[in-house]
C-alpha cells in the first residue's frame, strides 16, 4: 500500500462524527497537550496541522492541561482553531509539585553538575516537574477518568499527510497499546541510574516481564556501545515521546503503578534528568507485549529537528527518506532500525 496505511483501516467519516453528535463513532479519547500560556501561537500552528490532516473528519476532543490557569486569549485561540469540543483543565499541585522526599539542596548539586555537563535543560525545575507529570500522572488527571486513548500533541510540531480513517479505533480495534512515529537515542548523561534502578525492580518483580517483551531492543549494545556503557547497561533508544498515541489502561496497570513509584522514589527525575520518553519506552520494552507497539509509518510528523516522512502522494511539505534536515551527525541518532530488528512486528 502506497499510502502506508494500515491494511484493513477503513474510512469512517459519516454523520456520527461530527462535533456534537449524539451517537458518536468516537471512541473514549481526546488529543492531550500539555502546554504554557505563552505558546499559543505555537499551539495553533500545530492544531492546524493536525485539524487538516485528520481531526476535521473526527472532531476529537481537544484537553489541554496546564500548571497554571489558561488565560482568555489561550482559550480563544485554540478554540478557534477546531470544530471539536476543548477542555481547559488545571493540574493539581500535588501532581506537579517537587515531591516531598526530593532533598532541595541535593537536587542544587547534582544538577550543577549535569548542566556543566551540557545536559539540555538541567537547572530548570519546571521541566523535571513536566517529565514526572507525563511519566506517572497526566492519566489520574480527574478529567481523564472515562478516557481511555490519548493522541499527545506538542506546540510547534507538524503533520504532514492525510489519514482518512480513525487512529483511535485502528488502536482500539487492533488491540494495540502504543503507537509512535520516531525512535531515537538518548543522552546517557540524563539518565545513567534509570537502568540500574530498572534492574532492582525487575529484581523485585520478575513476572511482571512480558513473555514477548523487547529486552533485546531496550538492553541492545552492539550498535552504540559507549551509550549502553554510560547508561549502564540501557541502549536508551526510545520512542520519542512528544507524538505519542497510546491507551492509558498500560499507564494504569499494577505493573506500570510500581513501576513509576519505585522510579519516583528514586529520585532521578529530579537528581538527574529522566525523560518521560525513556521511562514510557523502557516499560512497554519490558512489561508489554511488542506487537502491542505500532510504527505510524503513514502519520507524517515533525518535531525539530526530526521528522517522519513516508513516501506518499498523502504528504505534502517534507522530504522523504530522512529523518532530518538538521546536521548529518543527527542521523546517527535513529533507533528504528533495532526496534525493527529486535521486536517491532506490530
Ligand atoms: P522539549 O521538546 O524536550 O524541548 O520540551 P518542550 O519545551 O517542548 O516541553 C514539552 C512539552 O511540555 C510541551 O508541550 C510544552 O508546552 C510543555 N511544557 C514544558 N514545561 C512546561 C511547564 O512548565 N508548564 C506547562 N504548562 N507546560 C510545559
Ligand atoms: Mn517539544
Amino acid at each position: 500500500d502506497p499510502t502506508g496505511e494500515p491494511e484493513g483501516t477503513l474510512v469512517r467519516t459519516n454523520d456520527n462524527y461530527a462535533p456534537d453528535a449524539e451517537k458518536s463513532d468516537r471512541i473514549d479519547a481526546t488529543l492531550l497537550a500539555l502546554v504554557r500560556n505563552e505558546e499559543v501561537d505555537a499551539m495553533v500552528m500545530s492544531m492546524r496541522d493536525l485539524e487538516r490532516t485528520w481531526n476535521n473528519k473526527f472532531n476529537y476532543p481537544w484537553t489541554f492541561f496546564n500548571d497554571k490557569p489558561f488565560t482568555k486569549e489561550f482559550i480563544q485561540k485554540t478554540s478557534a482553531a477546531t470544530k471539536a469540543k476543548c477542555n481547559y483543565e488545571l493540574i493539581p499541585n500535588e501532581h506537579w509539585d517537587t515531591p516531598s522526599w526530593i532533598d532541595p539542596q541535593l537536587y542544587e548539586e547534582s544538577t550543577k553538575i549535569l548542566q556543566k555537563n551540557g545536559v539540555q535543560y538541567a537547572q530548570m525545575i519546571s521541566y523535571h516537574k513536566m517529565c514526572r507529570w507525563n511519566s506517572g500522572l497526566f492519566y489520574k488527571h480527574p478529567a481523564l477518568k472515562d478516557t481511555r486513548y490519548y493522541w499527545r500533541v506538542e506546540p510547534n510540531v507538524h503533520f504532514f499527510c492525510d489519514v482518512d480513517y480513525d487512529v483511535f479505533r485502528y488502536m482500539h480495534d487492533n488491540n494495540k497499546t502504543y503507537g509512535f512515529t520516531i525512535n531515537l537515542y538518548d543522552d546517557p548523561k540524563t539518565l545513567p541510574s534509570l537502568w540500574p534502578e530498572t534492574v532492582k525492580f525487575l529484581a523485585d518483580h520478575p513476572d511482571y516481564l512480558n513473555d514477548n517483551n523487547a529486552i533485546k531492543w531496550v538492553t541492545d549494545e552492539t550498535r552504540r556501545p559507549s551509550h549502553n556503557k554510560a547508561a549502564q547497561g540501557f541502549s536508551t533508544c526510545h520512542f520519542w515521546s512528544n507524538f505519542e498515541v497510546a491507551d492509558m489502561e498500560f499507564w494504569r496497570s499494577q505493573p506500570y503503578e510500581d513501576y513509576f513509584n519505585h522510579l519516583d522514589r528514586a529520585g532521578g527525575f529530579f537528581y538527574e534528568r529522566w525523560g518521560d520518553a525513556p521511562v514510557h519506552s523502557i516499560a512497554l520494552g519490558l512489561f508489554e507485549d511488542s506487537s502491542k507497539v505500532h510504527w505510524f509509518r503513514d502519520i507524517g510528523y515533525q518535531h525539530i529537528p526530526f521528522f517522519n516522512c513516508p513516501n506518499s502522494p498523502k504528504c505534502r511539505g517534507c522530504v522523504t527518506g530522512r529523518l532530518t534536515d538538521g546536521e548529518a551527525f543527527l542521523h546517527r541518532e535513529d533507533c528504528r532500525p533495532n526496534w525493527f530488528e529486535f521486536a517491532g512486528m506490530g
